[in-house]
């Protein structure tokens, strides 16, 4: 399920369906990965249920959406958070998507070649041992001292990265909303079209 998030002032918000103003708009610059928006949210919660739930359950449950498409391509809109009563939620919420991108980019690996054929050893910080492996490409031994490897570096793969790159974007997000008053609204792409 794709869906967007924008936030407009409350008294420009128009019913479905009607579009909604785009002059007057703020939206998260997103990855164009579907998948990683919604690794982002995943464990992320919003007024104690997941908010891939809440999501789900705006747009897809028994009583349909029916503000404005905030564009080509998407259904009408729910509101997914409104302000000033949703403005704890929201702003905790932002706060659990900052420190999960956080912890996640913080994991940092030991890395080291093997001296015969190069194929690159990567382990964990928190779990290197000092030992000897033997090279899964060529068998020739390699050693896993922490004092000779190449260098630190991070874990983090690109999808990783952009999950949580769109934590710190949909938190910055919400904050802003949140600090004008302005409602969060969601809608879902548009697959009936
Ligand atoms: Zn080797």
């Amino acid at each position: 399920m794709g869906f967007r998030f924008v936030a407009i002032p409350g008294h420009r918000v128009v019913a479905h369906p009607q579009a909604l103003p785009s002059d007057e708009r703020l939206e998260p610059e997103l990855p164009p990965m579907q998948e990683a928006v919604e690794r982002a949210l995943a464990s992320a919660e919003f007024r104690d249920v997941k908010a891939k739930d809440r999501l789900r359950a705006l747009l897809q449950g028994d009583r349909p959406p029916n503000l404005g498409s905030p564009g080509s391509g998407f259904g009408p809109c729910a509101v997914f958070a409104q302000p000033p009563q949703d403005l704890p939620a929201l702003l905790r919420l932002a706060d659990e998507l900052d420190s999960m991108a956080r912890r996640e980019a913080g994991e940092r690996a030991l890395v080291w070649k093997c001296g015969e054929c190069n194929a690159r050893y990567a382990v964990p910080v928190a779990l290197v041992r000092p030992v000897s492996i033997r090279c899964e490409r060529c068998g020739h031994g390699v050693e896993l001292n922490p004092n000779r490897s190449l260098g630190e570096e991070s874990l983090i793969d690109p999808f990783l990265g952009a999950v949580n790159g769109a934590r710190h974007e949909l938190a910055s997000f919400f904050r802003e909303a949140m600090a004008r008053g302005w409602p969060v609204l969601v809608a879902t792409e548009d697959t009936s079209a």
